[in-house]
């Protein structure tokens, strides 16, 4: 343990961040890292626990507590309070393949698991690893590792987020010759044309990927397999496929006026506008505008947040969030005690801005939509809501969130965006390659592990588990290519 007294003395401090009004104005990513000496003494709050629950990424009362990846939480916070920079980064490459996109979108299991939150506030380790990795960048240890001996086995990665990253980096470092394949113009999954550049800057993925390449992974982007190229030809040219194609079905509300213009899924309408500014600034206008417009998000959780953002930046005239669940508590009740996931409500970035320019918070809880208005050009103008409360399903026992009688309201909505959840793999996908689902739709495998009914396909990711994180993705990629080494080479050493 680096300082025995750090936790007392030190205080939390974490980056500064843009004011909302300010940082609105562009699509940056808005938060200033501590200085190196500061973080040094963050890393120096961390307790060194006997039991870390930072590191442990167990299941506790149905949700993961602790980071999924088993990073080395202790060490590297004792190594980045000593300033141990080239070592933390090495020891933080040891669970991790990409920790530039887990430092800058990560919910931080790590920091709600955090003992210090029983008496004070958690270590601040997601930061802790930002400085880690960009450090290690800036000092030019990020290198390609370039594989000294060629196994000479074939291996294909269709789908190019973090699971589909992390599972071609592993098994390319092993000596297998991996191709990518990615049915959009540009790799990076959700990474890319999810997650809003303020978020994630997007050349934090190039510069990775241009290292991927240098490594000896290949990536062809445009192919859609499935479509454009058949699971038989892939069988034939490769000895093992890794499905990778995330849970890219979105979840519909399927109300009279649905078909009315301006109606779009979240994720079409966050990947027009990255690709848009990617492409050329925002110039070619190839984009869902929200300008001037009464701007209605349905779905409370983060995707819907990203919407906000992203509205407010492109000038909406107000914006609207709906909610169907009660508001959770502010804060954690005894129902939820450390260190279980903190279910509590959380006001994010995109909220914080709405409530900076329109003067209160964006959500409405307990509502939904139950049609939509459109004028006579077929554009959607209002939306009709309900107020909805828990009753019990007599017969199941479930409680079912239901209609109040009489509390229909009318508010405006010329731009509805559509961030209801996700319903798991494309059916085009699973059933080229034939493979077992399970009821929800995701890629069946026998628990734990991630060979699919079909042998030699593979699959990991939000297409294996269901909608999830960037870090459960990365787990499972560096998982899945252990799987796949394994049943290669006869062992595996990842
Ligand atoms: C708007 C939004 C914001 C999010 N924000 C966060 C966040 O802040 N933090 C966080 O941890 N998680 C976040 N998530 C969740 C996270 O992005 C996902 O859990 C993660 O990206 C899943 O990774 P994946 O590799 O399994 O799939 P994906 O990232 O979905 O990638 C799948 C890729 O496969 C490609 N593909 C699919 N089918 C084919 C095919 N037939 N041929 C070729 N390519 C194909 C797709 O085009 C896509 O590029 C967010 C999700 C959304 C939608
Ligand atoms: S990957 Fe996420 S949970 Fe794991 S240490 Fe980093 S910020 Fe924490
Ligand atoms: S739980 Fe917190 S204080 Fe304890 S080892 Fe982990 S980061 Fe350090």
């Amino acid at each position: 343990m680096g300082k025995p007294t750090g936790f007392l003395e030190y205080k939390r401090e974490t980056a500064k961040v843009e004011a909302p009004k300010d940082r609105i104005k562009h699509f940056n990513e808005f938060r200033t890292p501590l200085k190196k000496e500061e973080q040094q003494k963050q890393g120096a709050r961390c307790m060194e626990c006997g039991v870390p629950f930072c590191q442990a990424g167990t299941m506790i009362a149905g949700m993961a507590s602790g980071c999924p990846l088993h990073n080395l939480v202790p060490e590297l916070n004792d190594l980045v309070y000593h300033g141990n920079w080239e070592q933390a980064y090495t020891r933080l490459t040891k669970t991790h393949c990409f920790p530039e996109f887990t430092c800058r979108v990560c919910p931080a299991l790590c920091e709600a698991a955090c003992t210090c939150n029983l008496d004070s506030q958690p270590v601040s380790t997601k930061e802790n690893e930002r400085a880690i990795i960009e450090t290690a960048y800036a000092n030019g240890w990020v290198t390609p590792r370039i594989p000294k001996v060629r196994t000479g086995k074939k291996v294909a990665v269709v789908g190019s987020g973090p699971s589909g990253l992390a599972t071609a980096m592993q098994l390319n470092r092993r000596g297998h010759q991996v191709t990518v394949f990615e049915r959009k113009d540009r790799i990076g999954g959700l990474l890319r044309y999810g997650i809003p550049n303020m978020k994630l800057d997007k050349s934090v993925i190039d510069r990775r990927i241009k290292l991927m390449e240098e490594e000896g992974v290949v990536f062809k982007t445009g192919v859609d397999v499935g479509k454009d190229i058949t699971a038989k030809e892939l069988q034939k040219d490769f000895d093992r496929i890794v499905l990778c194609c995330g849970a890219s079905n979105p979840r519909d509300i399927k109300v009279p006026g649905r078909e009315a213009n301006n109606i779009f899924f979240a994720v079409d309408y966050l990947s027009s506008i990255t690709k848009s500014l990617l492409d050329s600034n925002f110039k070619d206008k190839n984009f869902v505008s929200a300008k001037g417009k009464h701007v209605v998000v349905i779905g409370g959780g983060d995707t819907g947040n990203d919407c906000v953002g992203t509205a407010i930046r492109l000038g909406a005239k107000s914006v609207t969030q709906l909610e169907m669940m009660p508001k959770a508590p502010d804060e954690r009740t005894e129902m939820n005690p450390w260190p279980e996931w903190p279910r509590i409500c959380k006001t994010d970035y995109g909220q914080e801005e709405a409530i900076a320019v329109f003067g209160h918070d964006p959500r409405i809880y307990q509502t939904t939509v139950t049609e939509f208005i459109k004028d006579d050009k077929g554009n959607v103008q209002k939306a009709k809501l309900v107020k909805l409360e828990p009753k019990k399903d007599e017969k199941t026992g479930r409680m079912n969130m239901v209609p109040v009688e009489g509390s229909e309201t009318i508010i405006e909505a010329q731009l509805v965006l559509i961030a209801a959840g996700f319903l798991g793999s494309q059916k085009y996908v699973t059933d080229a390659f034939k493979v077992d689902l399970t009821p929800r739709t995701n890629v069946a495998t026998k628990p734990d592990q991630y060979e699919t009914s079909v042998p030699g396909v593979f699959t990991a990711g939000d297409m294996h588990r269901g909608q999830s994180l960037v870090v459960w993705a990365i787990r499972e990629g560096r998982k899945a290519a252990e799987a796949v080494d394994a049943s290669l080479m006869g062992y595996s050493n990842l």
